[in-house]
């Protein structure tokens, strides 16, 4: 895959709404959130090495990640965090490689909510496009989709890069503040300049 653009945004901002609109028009799109889940799932490829790492209390019944207890021992244990990321980033990365390069859309979208963040991801892709909305939408948004009480989503946010890092790494800004009808015209007008610098990257 020769032209790959890192689609990200803060939680809530609509990043899943707008890998669709791309996923619609026939482009590869490329989920890291997604593949950690994968990988975590009954028989996901990363279960054995955190078993080995945290212990069999990490597994459920059905030999899945329990998320609730590895957050209870992340968050006593701030190295646990890295120890898990240790063993789930390099598998998330080599399965987004693979993806990547099987991908047979003229070009591709990884999504990598935390891509400001991470200059590994930044160097990977060819072009950035942020998700933006108002912190105050984002919020509404999170507290809807996942039940959180406000303090707790407040809490991921501050967790985040914020607005003005993620609008200053940004090639491209997806506007969704406004009505989701409104993304389709935004996307198509990307997807139709992405279409046209993947033919000039050949
Ligand atoms: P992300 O993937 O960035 O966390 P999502 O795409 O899942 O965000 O969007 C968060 C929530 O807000 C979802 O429930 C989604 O349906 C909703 N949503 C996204 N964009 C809009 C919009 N423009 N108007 C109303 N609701 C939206």
């Amino acid at each position: 895959m020769s032209f790959v653009v890192g689609l990200t945004g803060g939680i809530g901002s609509g990043k899943s709404a707008v890998g669709n609109l791309f996923a619609e028009r026939g482009i590869a799109v490329i989920d890291t959130d997604a593949l950690a889940h994968q990988l975590t799932a009954p028989g996901g490829a990363a279960m054995p090495a955190i078993r080995a790492a945290f212990g069999d209390a990490v597994a459920t019944a059905d030999a899945g990640l329990d998320r609730a207890a590895m957050r209870t021992i992340v968050f006593a244990d701030p190295s646990a965090r890295k120890r898990l990321e240790a063993i789930l980033h390099p598998m998330i990365r080599e399965e987004s490689e693979r993806r990547l390069a099987g991908a047979d859309s003229p070009y591709a979208i990884l999504m990598v909510p935390l891509l400001v963040e991470s200059g590994d991801y930044r160097k990977r892709v060819d072009r950035v496009a942020v998700v933006d909305c108002r912190e105050a939408t984002q919020i509404d948004r999170v507290m809807q989709r996942n039940g959180l009480a406000r303090p707790e989503v407040e809490r991921i946010l501050a967790a985040q890069a914020t607005r003005t890092e993620r609008l200053a790494a940004a090639d491209d800004v997806i506007d969704n503040d406004g009505a989701l009808a409104e993304l389709a015209p935004r996307i198509e007008q990307l997807h139709r300049s992405y279409l046209a610098s993947a033919a000039r990257f050949g």
